[in-house]
């Protein structure tokens, strides 16, 4: 696709931790082949020695267990950044454009983190990919759409500042990485209907890219949440069309497509990557071919303090601790706190754990806390990227279409309605949460219902329309199966005669083609994730066809969206408004500039990457 990147050695490798060190980092080391850049200076003998090496400054600055922990100085860039997602690499690719010298710190033996494993939908209004194939939107359209959406209460200076660089970011990365970029035609904005927002969308996502240009880099890259089937290349905006592929012509030749494209890429000796993989190995890439390292296994423990600024990080690496001095600032990128049961407890409604999110398991709110022990300000701390998901064995899965078919419906304890299942996800589970409050299990769970004529024409997760589902989903009680809507009913614990007057209304509705309780079907995003074929409304089909399944649905995410609050210059706050110096923090591990809300698909992703250019960028024009 472009062309390769000379590598000849991954830069991953931990340095070996003495306490006077007198070389460069082993993992700073440019790439042999590479552009490179000059080697990041790390602290003499001599100064080590005379007071003035990092190892000083830890004891002196350190919080005292840190301190005590801290082993010697692991070296000195002008930019660290923590997490290597989507926030985390875009930081550092802009930091590195910049001319400034980055080390990039992650915990997991891998990289990309959620990034990876995701849809890598990337939400960013008028940026020159939707420009050039013809979306017609323009920055007044956007912001419009944007403040319809957020509201009042994210500031308009992080609003604009994320309308104004999403599209500089963009041209930025596709200028210094291998990456390029496919509008994703016809994925509405979640709500359309608002002032400026687009019925066929401004989101995009990453076009193919080849795994061999990262080398043997790409062994690092951490797994996609659901794996494409092997033999194909499947990106975000197929999946709509693939769950159609038994009942719509266009369904078939799109699955067609992605068989055809896995053939082409086979048999050109490529190992093809899409989505949150192709997203996550692209900036992987361009961080390769800046000369970039990324440590791995290197998880941030806290921030170094010094005369109130943030002056470096200190990392953990095999159960030895340094310092990293960071001379121009430290970026947070670490992602959320999904995977911290502590910290959903504190701060989220029960019921609530880790075991529904999908988000990368090291997620667990360490830059949050590092932090908020730094003096900065939290917001948004109740709230996540939530999405109605079933809990299926082994992982949870985050229901996308098939909470949207037509032939679906969702219901509460007392066997009724109560959302239009085909709204955005985020609000789906917002009005679990909200219903459920005070009235402790009537919403949640909730369970999904279906009937046997939809099993026999959508695709289930990934299981092929009329094949039977696996035993292991009707054994741990996560789905059901009965012959009778009253037999269904007493299966999942809910009043019979509600549930078969909920049906019976329902179904009323669907032949009919309007819901007049939830209005499911009113907008184009309604409409995205459903069968074209089905009239009046594709969103509604009447569940009559025995048998009749019923799946438990829980309120999952994809991450959590609060953290440390920043300004429009992504500079991390202090609760008095005051900003703290050399910390910057992007991403899940930020309050999001999306609010409550999500505007659209890659509401996280399209955010995450703006606030890390922005951060690196204000890093870059601050003078040190
Ligand atoms: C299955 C799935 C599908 C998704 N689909 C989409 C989509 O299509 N569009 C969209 O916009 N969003 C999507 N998301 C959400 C999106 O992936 C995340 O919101 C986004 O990646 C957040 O970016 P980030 O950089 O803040 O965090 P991440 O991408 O999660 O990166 C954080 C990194 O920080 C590292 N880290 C954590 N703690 C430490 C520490 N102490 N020290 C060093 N490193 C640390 C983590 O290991 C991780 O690598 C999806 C998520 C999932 C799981």
């Amino acid at each position: 696709m472009t062309e390769a990147i000379p590598l000849t050695a991954p830069v991953t490798a931990p340095p070996t931790l003495t306490p006077t060190v007198t070389e460069p980092p082993a993992g700073a080391e440019p790439l042999a082949g590479s552009p490179g850049r000059p080697l990041p200076a790390a602290p003499s003998r001599r100064a080590v020695l005379a007071g003035t090496g990092a190892g000083v400054l830890a004891a002196a600055v350190l919080p005292a267990a840190a301190a005590r922990a801290a082993e010697g100085p692991l070296g000195e860039y002008d930019v660290v950044v923590v997490g290597s997602g989507a926030a985390g690499m875009t930081a550092a690719l802009t930091a590195a454009g910049r001319g400034l010298s980055v080390l990039v710190v992650e915990k997991a033996p891998t990289f990309g983190g959620s990034a990876a494993r995701s849809g890598a939908g990337i939400w960013l209004p008028n940026n020159s990919v939707i420009l050039a194939a013809g979306v017609p939107d323009t920055r007044e359209k956007a912001a419009a759409y944007l403040s319809a959406v957020v509201g009042p209460e994210v500031p308009a200076d992080r609003q604009r500042a994320f309308l104004d660089n999403g599209p500089r970011m963009l041209d930025f990365v596709m200028a210094n990485s291998p990456l390029r970029f496919r509008f994703m035609d016809g994925y509405s904005d979640y709500y359309p209907n608002l002032p400026g927002g687009l019925p066929n969308g401004r989101s995009i996502e990453p076009d193919q890219f080849d795994g061999n240009l990262l080398g043997a880099e790409l062994a690092h890259l951490n797994p996609a949440y659901m794996p494409v089937p092997a033999g194909m290349v499947v990106f975000s905006q197929d999946y709509k069309w693939l769950n159609l592929a038994a009942v719509s012509a266009k369904g078939l030749a799109v699955s067609t497509e992605c068989l055809a494209r896995g053939t082409k890429a086979a048999l050109l000796g490529q190992k093809p990557l899409t989505m949150g993989q192709s997203l996550a190995a692209g900036l992987r890439a361009g961080l390769l071919r800046a000369g970039v390292p990324v440590w791995l296994d290197s998880p941030l423990v806290d921030l170094v303090q010094e005369g109130g600024a943030v002056t470096g990080v200190v990392v953990e690496k095999g159960g030895v601790r340094g310092v990293v001095r960071a001379r121009r600032g430290v970026v947070i990128g670490s992602g959320g706190f999904e995977h911290d049961a502590q910290m959903r407890a504190q701060y989220q409604q029960q019921p609530i754990g880790t075991q529904w999110s999908v988000g990368a398991k090291e997620n667990t709110g360490d830059g949050i806390r590092a932090g908020q022990r730094a003096g900065a300000a939290l917001a948004l701390m109740e709230d996540a990227w939530w999405g109605p998901s079933i809990p299926l064995p082994g992982e949870p899965y985050f229901c996308l279409a098939e909470r949207t078919l037509p032939g679906g419906l969702i219901v509460n304890r007392a066997g009724t309605r109560f959302v239009n299942e085909a709204a955005p996800y985020s609000d789906v589970v917002h009005v679990m949460y909200e219903k459920d409050r005070g009235a402790t299990g009537s919403h949640i769970p909730a369970w999904l219902i279906v009937d046997q004529n939809y099993r026999n024409k959508y695709l289930f997760k990934d299981i092929l329309p009329t094949l039977p589902l696996p035993d292991a989903w009707f054994e741990s009680g996560v789905a059901r199966k009965a012959w009778t809507w009253d037999a269904l009913a007493g299966q999942i614990g809910v009043p019979a005669a509600a549930l078969r007057a909920t049906l019976n209304r329902f179904n009323a509705q669907a032949w009919s083609g309007n819901d007049a309780d939830f209005h499911r079907g009113d907008t184009a995003y309604d409409h995205y994730y459903t069968d074209p074929n089905v009239v009046p409304n594709s969103c509604l089909a009447p569940v009559w066809a025995p048998p009749f399944y019923a799946f438990r649905i829980v309120p999952g995410d994809l991450g959590t969206k609060g953290g440390i609050v920043t300004d429009a210059r992504a500079r991390a706050l202090r609760a008095d408004g005051s900003v703290i110096r050399g910390l910057w923090a992007a991403g899940n591990a930020s309050a999001a500039v999306m609010g409550h809300s999500y505007a659209g698909a890659g509401s996280t992703i399209g955010p995450a990457m703006t606030f890390g250019y922005v951060a690196a960028n204000d890093i870059a024009d601050t003078a040190p």
